[in-house]
């Protein structure tokens, strides 16, 4: 924290304009080396001037060579970012000039930042909490609207508020049990009892509730992973290409290509998915397409919902009738395929567990929107809870468990009429469970954990 910082904070690569970031104690020194008004005079670092964009040169302190054009924004603390003094130039963005630039600030006194530090700054002094500096992160990796929303309103402090809320409330039930352990005969009153287990329960209900809005709240963040299965030609790549070309996602595609499948994130009408195309699911295979056909099935085992395709312009095989087996208990939407084909079977001659399927033709691209909104539908409830807080990390997932737990045995102990000390002792093991979720503890390891998921200069 006594050291100054500096990192590049655009994406590496050439583009339009490049950022250098600048923070901590010695960020005014470092400015003042690096930059020089048009004339050639220091440049214009007065406290009056924080926030408002400058014009100057960068130059390098060793040579006072001339660098780069460049904008520059001095956030004097603790108006800023990391609650520092915050010094942040923007130049011309080319790999080898933010190179140069990045040099200019460390010979002048700054160290390279690490990932995630400038984050970590805001929050060691107080500008966010932890919840609202992992959800920086969230919001700068969201794939999709819905994870954005999410992200958006844990950075807002939705979550911390409610986290709070819940401690609060603990901490009145164990003031309530704490008062009375100095009696000598240590039990509470009958009323206070049964006031202090109705407080527990119904603190402990809500953050089950919460807990619980993990189950959808993972999905908005990693995205729901929808897998197409089928034997080879009943149209699944088409169907991807199909899926793919109505609704793009917000990033582009990383295809995780292999010989066995290929996955491809899109947006299904604002929720997150990444689709999988397996290697055909076949009886009769050889030794390396049984290796991916293995591959397959696990993905199968871990999807969220089952695409299960049939060739709607060939009369049906002894595979599609095994293909319901093949999926286990996963959510499965059947789909006909190749439905611009005349149909060769009636919905009546479908597998058992394969009822009533979506008509889709990949190539005319009909039925597209009715399979997505039945996707949705096999998924945990998106609409609902739109402006609740929601569990997306599973760090605080663990956390509210652990806080749940603790209160489950303070509610038993008291009931049983067991030692006070020990219900009081339980209630501050639940309150600190919520307080690490919100970094009101600050324990190193945990932050470390955090913070190295970050990218250099955030
Ligand atoms: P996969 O092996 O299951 O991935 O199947 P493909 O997507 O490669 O498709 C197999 C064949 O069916 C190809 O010749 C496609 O052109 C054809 N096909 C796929 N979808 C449709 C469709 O909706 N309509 C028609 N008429 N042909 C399709």
């Amino acid at each position: 924290m006594e050291d100054t910082i500096a990192a590049i904070a655009t994406p590496s690569g050439s583009g339009a304009i490049g950022i250098l970031r600048i923070s901590g104690k010695g960020a005014r020194e470092v400015a003042a080396a690096v930059l020089r008004s048009d004339a050639g005079e220091p440049p214009d670092l007065r406290p009056e001037h924080s926030h408002r964009a400058r014009r100057a040169k960068l130059v390098d302190p060793r040579s006072d060579e001339v660098l780069d054009e460049v904008l520059f924004i001095a956030m004097w603390a603790p108006r800023s970012y990391t609650g520092e003094d915050v010094v942040e130039i923007q130049g011309h963005g080319g790999s080898v000039l933010s190179r140069a630039a990045i040099g200019a600030a460390l010979a002048a006194g700054a160290r390279t930042a690490n990932p995630g530090e400038f984050t970590q700054r805001a929050f060691l002094n107080g500008r966010i909490d932890l919840c609202q500096a992992e959800a920086v992160a969230d919001l700068i990796g969201a794939t999709s609207e819905s994870g954005l929303k999410a992200a958006a309103r844990q950075l807002g402090g939705q979550l911390s508020a409610r986290l709070l809320a819940l401690r609060e409330r603990i901490l009145d039930a164990r003031a309530i049990v704490e008062a009375y352990l100095d009696f000598p005969e240590e039990d509470l009153p009958d009323g206070v009892e049964a006031e202090t287990l109705g407080l527990l329960a119904e603190t402990r209900a809500e953050i089950d509730a919460l807990a619980a809005s993990f189950a959808r709240g993972r999905l908005v963040r990693e995205g729901v992973s929808v897998v197409l299965a089928g034997r080879p030609n009943v149209g699944k790549s088409s169907l991807l290409n199909a899926l793919l070309g109505r609704d793009r996602a917000l990033v582009s595609a990383t295809a995780g290509t292999t010989r066995d499948y290929l996955e491809e994130p899109i947006s299904l009408g604002g929720v997150g998915a990444l689709v999988c195309d397996t290697a055909g699911i076949r009886t009769e295979a050889g030794d390396v397409e049984k290796a991916g056909i293995a591959r397959s099935a696990t993905k199968i085992e871990e999807a969220d919902v089952v695409l299960a395709i049939l060739d709607g312009s060939e009369a049906l095989t002894a595979e599609d009738a095994q293909l319901a087996d093949r999926l286990g208990r996963r959510p499965v939407v059947a789909v006909r395929s190749k439905a611009d084909l005349a149909r060769a079977w009636t919905d009546e001659e479908m597998p058992a567990g394969l009822e009533n399927p979506v008509a889709v033709s990949a190539t005319a691209g009909t039925g597209i929107e009715e399979l997505t909104k039945r996707i949705i539908q096999e998924l945990p409830d998106f609409r609902d809870g739109e402006d609740r807080p929601l569990v997306t990390n599973a760090r605080h997932h663990e956390g509210l468990e652990r806080a749940s737990g603790f209160m489950g045995s303070a509610q038993a102990l008291l009931a049983e009429g067991g030692a006070l000390e020990l219900v009081a002792a339980d209630l501050l093991a639940s309150c600190s469970a919520l307080e690490e979720l919100v970094g009101a503890s600050d324990h190193e390891a945990i932050l470390d954990r955090i913070f190295e998921r970050f990218c250099v200069g955030k």
